[in-house]
């Protein structure tokens, strides 16, 4: 096994499901020292769990945080810094698909919601991340966008008007921060079957969601949802040093779906 995050620290929001906790594992597995954020303490101490059946010596530190709130942000980016002196990679995650309608019954409040996880909370960790990076003159963010942030796909707009924000920050903040030894990147995964798009197959059809399954992956170019592990691997490589020359680039995880005319 690759030894690429040896003696470095990776700062993981999201952490209790999906793809952050699948990336959480993979960047253990290759000697990561973790430190671990998400808004739900339970699913926290699950990803721990996981982890040190996979890496019994490993160090993972915990914080429960609300990413859309700035003091929260600061608060998880201090406490990281103090426990390990540095951060090293920063896979900056966090986000929630909500509620799906048409733009004019979206809601303001849904609207404001969305936005406020997925690109504010990107924002502030960003921020106070940049920070810290900046000072040690090296490091790497992966940020989560979504095919969302690419193509439209309807019905979401918040989900749209965020994630396309997550690009903007990235390609912006990227072409700032190169000079500092610093690489930014965004990933835009299709639909990976985690508990975010089992929620959402549950919100079209609530008794028959694995059948709407299904159907859903009938148009993309391999018939399936991507698997959690899959981003897991492309995350550890964006975040090792071997992909110090990829900056402000956007990279699609979705079976080439969003390729297709
Ligand atoms: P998930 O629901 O399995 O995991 C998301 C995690 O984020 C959860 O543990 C949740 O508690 C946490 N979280 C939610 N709101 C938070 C907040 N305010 N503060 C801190 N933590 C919070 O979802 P996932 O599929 O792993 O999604 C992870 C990221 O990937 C999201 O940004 C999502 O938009 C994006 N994404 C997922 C897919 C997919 O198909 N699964 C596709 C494209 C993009």
């Amino acid at each position: 096994m690759s030894n690429r995050f040896e003696d470095k620290v990776v700062l993981i929001t999201g952490a209790g499901s999906g793809l952050g906790q699948a990336s959480a594992i993979q960047v253990t597995k290759e000697g990561a020292k973790l430190s671990l954020v998400d808004l739900n303490s339970d699913s926290l101490e699950e990803t721990k769990k996981l982890i040190l059946k996979t890496v019994p010596e490993a160090e993972v530190l915990l914080i429960t945080a609300d990413v859309s709130k700035e003091d929260e942000v600061k608060n998880y980016v201090n406490k990281t810094v103090e426990t390990y002196s540095r951060i090293d990679g920063f896979f900056n995650n966090a986000g929630i698909e909500g509620k799906q309608n048409l733009t004019e019954e979206y809601g303001t409040d849904e609207f404001h919601k969305v936005v406020g996880i997925n690109l504010n909370g990107v924002f502030y960790g960003m921020k106070y991340v940049l920070e810290v990076m900046k000072k040690q003159g090296s490091g790497s963010i992966v940020n989560t966008a979504s095919v969302g942030g690419i193509r439209g796909i309807g019905n979401q707009s918040g989900y749209a008007a965020s994630k396309h924000g997550v690009v903007g920050l990235t390609r912006n903040s990227g072409i700032e921060y190169g000079q500092f030894g610093i690489s930014i990147k965004a990933i835009a995964p299709g639909a990976i079957m985690t508990p975010m798009v089992e929620g959402s197959l549950k919100q079209i059809d609530p008794e028959n969601w694995e059948e709407v399954g299904k159907q859903f992956v009938q148009p993309n170019p391999m018939k399936r949802f991507g698997k959690p592990e899959e981003v897991g691997y492309l995350v550890a490589f964006l975040l090792s040093d071997q992909a110090s020359y990829i900056n402000a680039a956007v990279i699609p995880i979705d079976g080439g779906q969003s390729y297709k005319y």
